[in-house]
């Protein structure tokens, strides 16, 4: 592999991860409506409505009505999520309460090793776009969680109509940079970030994150700028 001009970033599970697991944040949010669920079922159960769902992309659709299909991509993901435990109608606003929620900072957070990892990068030069199977929420959010300033661009799969392990968003972030494959790196951590560098011809790293996109315990508390000081380089197989 030559030297990358740019690095295209996964999102979840490379740059941020939850705090707490997506069931028990489901859990909290179905209490607000009268619900007393257990989060495990509850983690069981969206992971398998995850892993059924569709693309998280509209190909064809108006930019206007984007948020309205993100908005109904979600509320069928969690529907079927609490079918799987047994409440086979969501209540009224559960929804768009669990939709918020995301999209907000307070259930993420950065894995400790990634702000200095990119300030690194970008000192030597590299060039930064993050390149996700997410909607339109992650760019509120990257800034939110203090990233923007660090990257050039955000590529989300509801924007591109397409989603890894397509390769149309990775091309659409090279499209952004003017760059060839051959002039950047994808960065991922799942079958669908191999699966769509390979086919666009991008060289990628991908990451063993040990907990998944669970951010290890201790960065649940303290901000990111009190990640540890050496935190060594993002890792890659
Ligand atoms: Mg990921």
């Amino acid at each position: 592999m030559t030297r990358p001009r740019a690095l295209l970033l996964d999102a979840m599970g490379t740059l941020i991860g939850l705090k707490q697991p997506v069931g028990a944040i489901y859990a909290e949010a179905a209490a607000d409506h009268g619900l007393s669920l257990d989060a495990e079922p509850l983690e069981r159960a969206f992971l398998q409505a995850y892993r059924e769902a569709p693309p998280l992309a509209f190909p064809g659709t108006a930019t206007i009505h984007l948020e309205q299909a993100e908005r109904h991509w979600w509320q069928q993901r969690i529907a079927a999520t609490f079918a799987g435990v047994g409440v086979p109608q969501l209540p009224m606003g559960l929804a768009a309460n669990l939709f918020d929620r995301f999209a907000g900072p307070e259930p993420w957070g950065v894995y400790p090793e990634v702000p200095d990892a990119l300030a690194r990068w970008r000192d030597r030069g590299l060039r930064l776009v993050v390149v996700s199977n997410f909607d339109r929420r992650l760019h509120r959010l990257l800034q939110r969680l203090g990233l923007g300033e660090a990257l050039e661009a955000v590529v989300v799969s509801s924007e591109v109509g397409a989603a890894k392990p397509d390769p149309e968003p990775l091309l659409r972030a090279l499209d952004l940079l003017g760059l060839p494959a051959a002039a950047v790196w994808h960065i991922g951590d799942s079958d669908a970030d191999e699966a769509a560098a390979a086919a666009a011809g991008i060289p990628c790293l991908r990451l063993a994150r040990p907990g998944g996109v669970h951010l290890p315990l201790a960065v649940s508390g303290p901000a990111p700028a009190d990640a540890p000081p050496d935190p060594g380089p993002i890792g890659s197989s």
